[in-house]
C-alpha cells in the first residue's frame, strides 16, 4: 500500500467531514472531472490532427448497480498514466487540471475553460463511498491501471490485465464508488436510483458541455401479434435506452438573437418553477478583467411568498457551466429581490468546497453592474411598454418604495424614477417626473395624500382644497408610501424642458430652437408635501394675512376650544386651505409625523410606544358653523363651545378615516345636538 502524500490523513478527514456541507455534490465533482478529461483530449486534438478524434463520441456515462451498491462514472477523455495517477490522486490538493490549464493557457488562450482547480473535488467521493476504484488508460498508452482506496490511509495502484472485465480498449477513466452502508442518520441507498442520479445531474451538471448519459428504463407497448384476436389486451414491456440527461448548451452563453422568446420563457419556467411567462428577459455579457454572462428575468407575477420571511432572493451562480450556488443573495439588492436569473463566470474565486465564495470584491463588482442593468431594463420597460410596466409595478412596486425608505433615501436616485402613483387629477398612474412636468407655474411642491382607500382620499376636504387650486394630488394607498416620501423629502425631475423666467428669454430660445439648436432642458427639484401637513403654503399672502387676523380676532374662542379639547390638539386656528363651500374644519399635523403615519405605526409591532402626530384643528372661518361657534362664545355658553369643539374635532377625524378616541362620547354629543 502507498500512503497518501502530504498530511494525508488529517487533510482527507478534513475534506470529507468539513469542507463540503452537502454530500450529494460528489457527483458534480466526478462529472466535472470527466468533462475536464474530455476537454483535455479535445484540446490536444486541436493541435494534433493525426489523432483523428471523433467528437461525436465524446461522452460521460453514469451508471449504478443496486445489488453491488456501486455508482460508476466513466468518460472517454484523456485518461491517466501510472505516474499521473500517483501524482493526481495520490496527492491531495494537487490539481492536474490546474497544471494543465497553466501549461495550455498561452497556447489556447480562452479556449481553456476547465473546471478543476483545487485538487480536492475527487475526494468528495469518500463522503458517500467506502471504497473508490479508478480504472484508467491514458491517451496513446497501451496499458490500463487501477487505483483503489478506502479513503483513509492510502491507496494501491496496479496494472489491469487484458482479460480483466475492467480492461479498457481505449483511453478514458472509469470511477467506481462502492457506497457506504446506511446508518441510522445517513442514507446512501438514496443515490442508487435512476431518478436521484438524474436529478443530481440535472441540478449541478446540466450545462456541462459533453453529454452525460445514463441507461434508463422505459416502458413500451409490445407489438401486437399478427394472430391477436378481438379480445387481445395490449401488453407492456420494460426496455433500456441510453439517454442524455443534461441539456448541455447553456442558454445564457448564446447570443440573444439566437434564442427565441419561447425558448427563454421555457427556460425560465422550468428553471424557476413558474407557470407564467416572464414579464421581461434580459442578458448581460461582461468582458474585461472579470468576465461573466448573466441572464435575468422579471417574473410576470409575484411569487406567493415574496413578502414572507421565508422568501430567499438570489441568482443562480455557475462557474464554468457547473452550478455553484442555487441562490447567491449577494448578487441582488433587496429591492430587486424578485429578479430571477443565472450568472456564470469562470473568474469568480471559489472556496475549495465551491459552495462558498472566497472573494466578495468580485461579487460586489458583479452585483453593482447587475443592479444597474436591472434599473436600466425597468426604465426601458416604463418608457416602452407602459401597460406591462404598470402590471410589474403592481407586483413589485412596494419593494422599490421600501428600498428607498430602508436606505434612508440614499437609493432614491436609483429608484425614485421607477415609482408610480395614482394621480387624483388625471385618474391614472403617473411617475413623479410626469407629475412635475405637468405642474402649473406657481405650484411649489408635489402634493400627496396617504390612506388606505383611494376613493375616500379623493373626497377628503384637504385633497379637494389642493385640487381646487389646480394642483394635482398623488393618492397613496400603500403603508410604505409616506415613509418612502419622508425618506426622499424631495424629488429631482431630470431633463425637463426649460422654464423661462420672462417672455424675451423664451422667445429667444424658441428662435434658437427653430434654427436647429437643441431645446434647453433643466433639472427641477421639488419638495414632497403631505396635504394634511402643517402649512402647505398654498395661500396667497393676502389670504394668509386674513387668516392670521381672523385667528387673532377670535383668540378667546380658540382658547376655549383648545381648553375643551385638551391634549388632543396642539392648537386651533383659522384655515387658509378651505374654501367657503368646503368642510367646516380639518385636522392637520405639524412636524414630520402625519396622521396616516401615526396610524401605520399604531398598527405595527411597536404600537404601544408609537409616537403621535401633533394635531392642529383648522377651522373654516367662511363656513356657517363658524358663526354658530362665535355666537355661543359671545353668549358665554362654555358648555356649547366645548360641545361644538368636540364635534368638529371628531367629524374631521372621521373624514380622514380615523375613529374618534371615544366613540361613545361622540355618539352622545351628536344626540345632545339633536
Ligand atoms: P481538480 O479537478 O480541482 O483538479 P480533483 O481532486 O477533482 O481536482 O482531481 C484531481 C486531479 O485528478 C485532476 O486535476 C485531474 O488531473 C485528475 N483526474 C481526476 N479525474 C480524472 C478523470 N476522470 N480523468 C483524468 N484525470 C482525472
Ligand atoms: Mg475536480
Amino acid at each position: 500500500m502507498r500512503t497518501f502524500k502530504t498530511e494525508s490523513k488529517k487533510l482527507l478527514d478534513l475534506m470529507i467531514n468539513s469542507i463540503y456541507t452537502n454530500r450529494e455534490i460528489f457527483l458534480r465533482e466526478l462529472v466535472s472531472n470527466a468533462s475536464d478529461a474530455i476537454d483535455k483530449l479535445y484540446l490536444k486534438s486541436l493541435t494534433d490532427s493525426s489523432m483523428g478524434l471523433d467528437q461525436a463520441n465524446l461522452a460521460i456515462n453514469v451508471a449504478f448497480d443496486k445489488d453491488a451498491r456501486t455508482i460508476t462514472v466513466s468518460d472517454n477523455g484523456i485518461g491517466m498514466t501510472e505516474a499521473e495517477l500517483e501524482e493526481n490522486l495520490g496527492t491531495i490538493a494537487h490539481s492536474g487540471s490546474e497544471a494543465f490549464k497553466e501549461a495550455n493557457a498561452e497556447a489556447q488562450g480562452d479556449a481553456v475553460d476547465i473546471i478543476g482547480r483545487f485538487g480536492v473535488g475527487f475526494y468528495s467521493a469518500f463522503m458517500v463511498a467506502k471504497e473508490v476504484s479508478v480504472v484508467t488508460r491514458a491517451w496513446g498508452a497501451d496499458e490500463c491501471f487501477r487505483w483503489t482506496s478506502d479513503g483513509v490511509e492510502g491507496y494501491e495502484i496496479e496494472p489491469v490485465a487484458a482479460d480483466d472485465p475492467a480492461w479498457r480498449d481505449s483511453c478514458g477513466t472509469s470511477i467506481v464508488l462502492t457506497l457506504k452502508d446506511d446508518t441510522e442518520d445517513a442514507s446512501y441507498d438514496e443515490f442508487l436510483s435512476e431518478w436521484k442520479l438524474r436529478e443530481l445531474i440535472r441540478r449541478y451538471s446540466n450545462y456541462v458541455r459533453y453529454p452525460v448519459q445514463m441507461l434508463v428504463t422505459k416502458s413500451r407497448e409490445k407489438e401486437r401479434p399478427a394472430d391477436a384476436g378481438d379480445d387481445y389486451k395490449p401488453e407492456w414491456e420494460d426496455y433500456t435506452e441510453l439517454e442524455t440527461v443534461n441539456s448541455m448548451t447553456p442558454i445564457w452563453k448564446k447570443r440573444a438573437s439566437e434564442v427565441t422568446d419561447e425558448e427563454y420563457a421555457e427556460f425560465y419556467k422550468s428553471t424557476f418553477h413558474d407557470w407564467a411567462d416572464p414579464a421581461r428577459t434580459f442578458s448581460l455579457h461582461a468582458e474585461g478583467t472579470l468576465e461573466y454572462d448573466a441572464l435575468m428575468f422579471i417574473p410576470g407575477q409575484a411569487p406567493f411568498d415574496l413578502y414572507s420571511r421565508d422568501y430567499e432572493k438570489g441568482l443562480e451562480l455557475y462557474s464554468s457551466n457547473v452550478l455553484i450556488m442555487e441562490k447567491c443573495a449577494d448578487l441582488l439588492p433587496d429591492y430587486y429581490n424578485f429578479v430571477r436569473g443565472v450568472v456564470d463566470s469562470a473568474d469568480v474565486s471559489l472556496n475549495i468546497s465551491r459552495e462558498t465564495l472566497q472573494q466578495t470584491r468580485q461579487l460586489q463588482a458583479m452585483a453593482r453592474r447587475i443592479e444597474k442593468k436591472i434599473t436600466g431594463e425597468l426604465e426601458a420597460m416604463r418608457d416602452d411598454d407602459r401597460e406591462a410596466y404598470e402590471k410589474f409595478f403592481e407586483n413589485f412596486g412596494r419593494g422599490l418604495k421600501y428600498g428607498i425608505y430602508s436606505s434612508y433615501g440614499m437609493k432614491a436616485d436609483e429608484l425614485a424614477g421607477l415609482l408610480l402613483f395614482w394621480s387624483a387629477r388625471d385618474q391614472k398612474m403617473v411617475t413623479l417626473r410626469e407629475y412635475v412636468a405637468a405642474m402649473p407655474s406657481g405650484q411649489k411642491a408635489i402634493y400627496y395624500a396617504a390612506g388606505d382607500d383611494r376613493d375616500r382620499l379623493s373626497k377628503m376636504p384637504v385633497v379637494q382644497a389642493v385640487l381646487d387650486r389646480g394642483f394635482d394630488v398623488l393618492l397613496c394607498t400603500q403603508d410604505v408610501d409616506e415613509f418612502c416620501f419622508q425618506a426622499m423629502r424631495e424629488f429631482t425631475a431630470k431633463g425637463l424642458p426649460k422654464a423661462y423666467a420672462d417672455d424675451a428669454a423664451r422667445e429667444a430660445a424658441e428662435k434658437a430652437a427653430a434654427d436647429g439648436a437643441e431645446p434647453e432642458v433643466e433639472d427641477r427639484t421639488v419638495e414632497l408635501r403631505n396635504v394634511t401637513s402643517g402649512d402647505l403654503d398654498l395661500a396667497s399672502d393676502d389670504e394668509k394675512k386674513a387668516a392670521e387676523e381672523a385667528t387673532k380676532a377670535n383668540e378667546g374662542l380658540f382658547g376655549a376650544m383648545k381648553d375643551a379639547l385638551g391634549e388632543k390638539v396642539e392648537k386651533v386656528a383659522v384655515s387658509t386651505r378651505l374654501s367657503a363651500d368646503g368642510a367646516p374644519a380639518v385636522i392637520t399635523s405639524e412636524g414630520p409625523l402625519s396622521l396616516e403615519m401615526e396610524k401605520v405605526l399604531a398598527s405595527g409591532p411597536e404600537a404601544e410606544h408609537a409616537p403621535k402626530a401633533v394635531r392642529v384643528l383648522e377651522v373654516n372661518a367662511a363656513h356657517p358653523v363658524f358663526e354658530k361657534l362665535r355666537a355661543a362664545q359671545e353668549a358665554g355658553d362654555e358648555d356649547k363651545v366645548a360641545l361644538y369643539a368636540g364635534l368638529l374635532y371628531n367629524q374631521a377625524l372621521l373624514v380622514e378615516g380615523i375613529l374618534p378616541e371615544d366613540p361613545v362620547a361622540f355618539a352622545s354629543q351628536v344626540c345632545e345636538l339633536m
